[in-house]
């Protein structure tokens, strides 16, 4: 492995790199089946994922025809590290058995543990005998939709092949590791003003937001629309606040302290509803929501932008949606990907039909869809929204940050990259696009650990 990363900081030639040695075995974080059942008569908060994210050797697997292999330099927390590390709603091995069941190569994701991370950057090693468009060498990130191009459904939008999977989370060989193998239509170009962190951390929430907000295919936005954002700083948040900036919107961010609320001026959004401050209670108990705290919020949307949201970007679920449905505006959209607080949801019909609101669904996001996102990226249109970098060693302890709502951004993990900082091969578009950008979240997590 050492001389792997050597060659990559050398920036070796594609047949110097063709020509390395490929361990047998390499570091991976992951979880065990026999531990699905270790939290047991816990509550959700109560478990832990440093119990359950191991880091130590795994065989490397066989490489189909349409794959890659990638010395992954950095890697990203999601969401669905930590419900694959909690085993909520279910162990994610049952999707294992059933990729597993599927073909011969299937079969090969069909361990006693699994390797998770759906987020990365790195250098391509070695590729199958039917990949054409890259070769050793190639600096990369990944997106995470894993799709079967033999499903005739895969080919209108991909996300709709009966077979689509999260690459990660319903796969195998993740990201957080060392090395991974994903199919070669997973990879992108590695903007090269970034580094390897900023790099690995957004394929996954900004292309999810991206398709959320401005592809066809869930709500896209015009020019002048008002845009209501749940989680303003979180994963999806962050990038769904700049995508509406940088599309002529404008957007509402809803974050919980004062610190969030801060970040989200720096970015640009001025209309900020801190809604820990405010004390919305939308429920005024398990069973029951109070509709006139969905009025005060809908009078404070009102208060700061002067009209209610044509859209609003849903991902807290059940604690939230009621509230969403009720603030949109007549004939506006709620868009929603997600259910973090709950997926039983309820809201009031009437305020969705009586006044022709609409509720559509939307789910990561096709190859196109990440790639013209990743474009975004290497163009300095939007940037990173990185706040803390972690070694892999600290897997379960990022991951247990994000379960708790204790980040902001993104948390990236550094694999085969020793340090902070490397990766960067484009100095002067880097200083084209701002230093001070593109470190934003990173400079305001380490002011408010060191105030003074
Ligand atoms: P994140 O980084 O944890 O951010 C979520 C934000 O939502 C938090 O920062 C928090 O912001 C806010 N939030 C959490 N609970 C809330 C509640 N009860 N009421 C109101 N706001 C709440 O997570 P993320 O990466 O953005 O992901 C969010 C959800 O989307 C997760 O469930 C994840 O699994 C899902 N997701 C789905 C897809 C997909 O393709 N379908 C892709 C990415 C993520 P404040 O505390 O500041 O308000």
């Amino acid at each position: 492995m050492d001389e792997i990363l050597q060659a990559i900081e050398a920036e070796a030639s594609s047949e110097e790199i063709a020509n390395l040695t490929i361990p047998e075995s390499y570091r991976a974080a992951y979880v065990r089946r026999d531990e699905t059942e270790m939290f047991e008569g816990l509550e959700s908060w109560e478990k832990d994922p440093r119990k359950s994210l191991h880091v130590g050797d795994v065989p490397l697997p066989e490489t189909a025809p349409d794959e890659v292999v990638v010395a992954v330099m950095a890697s990203a927390i999601n969401f669905n590290t930590v419900w694959t590390s909690i085993f909520e709603p279910l162990p994610t091995f049952g999707f294992l058995d059933r990729l597993g069941r599927e073909s011969e190569w299937g079969a090969r994701h069909n361990l006693d543990y699994h390797i998770v991370g759906s987020d990365g950057s790195g250098v391509v090693l070695r590729t199958g005998s039917a990949v054409r468009s890259y070769k050793p060498g190639d600096r990369v990130t990944i997106h995470c939709n894993h799709v079967d191009d033999q499903d005739p459904f895969s080919h209108n939008d991909s996300m709709k092949a009966s077979n689509q999977r999260i690459w990660g989370f319903e796969t195998n060989f993740g990201g957080l590791a060392d090395l991974t193998v994903v199919k070669a239509n997973q990879l992108m170009p590695k903007p090269a003003h970034l580094t390897w962190e900023e790099a690995a951390v957004n394929a996954l929430c900004a292309s999810t937001s991206y398709r959320m907000l401005v592809s066809n295919h869930a709500a896209p936005m015009k020019q002048g629309d008002r845009v209501l954002v749940w989680g303003a700083t979180g994963g999806l948040g962050g990038y769904a606040i700049q995508l509406v900036l940088n599309g002529g919107g404008v957007p509402v961010g809803v974050v919980s302290s004062p610190e969030k609320a801060e970040l989200l001026n720096e970015m640009g959004c001025e209309a900020v509803i801190d809604r820990k401050a405010e004390g919305y209670k939308f429920w005024s108990d398990e069973h029951t929501q109070d509709e006139s705290e969905w009025r005060r919020f809908g009078k404070q949307i009102r208060s700061l932008i002067g009209e209610d949201p044509d859209i609003v970007f849903e991902h807290p679920g059940r604690q939230t949606m009621g509230a969403s449905v009720f603030a949109a505006k007549r004939g506006g959209t709620v868009v929603t990907c997600a259910a973090t607080s709950g997926y039983m949801i309820e809201y009031d019909n009437r305020h969705l039909w009586m006044k022709l609101k609409r509720i559509v669904s939307s789910h990561f996001a096709n190859y196109e869809e990440a790639w013209r996102m990743n474009k975004l990226l290497d163009d300095g249109a939007i940037v990173p929204i990185m706040s803390d970098v972690y070694a892999l060693e600290d897997v379960g302890l990022a991951a247990n940050q994000v379960h708790h709502n204790l980040h902001e951004g993104k948390l990236a993990v550094l694999c085969l990259s020793p340090e902070e900082g490397r990766g960067v091969t484009d100095q002067e578009k880097r200083e084209r696009v701002g230093e001070d950008r593109i470190t934003m979240f990173h400079r305001h997590a380490v002011a408010n650990v060191n105030p003074e």
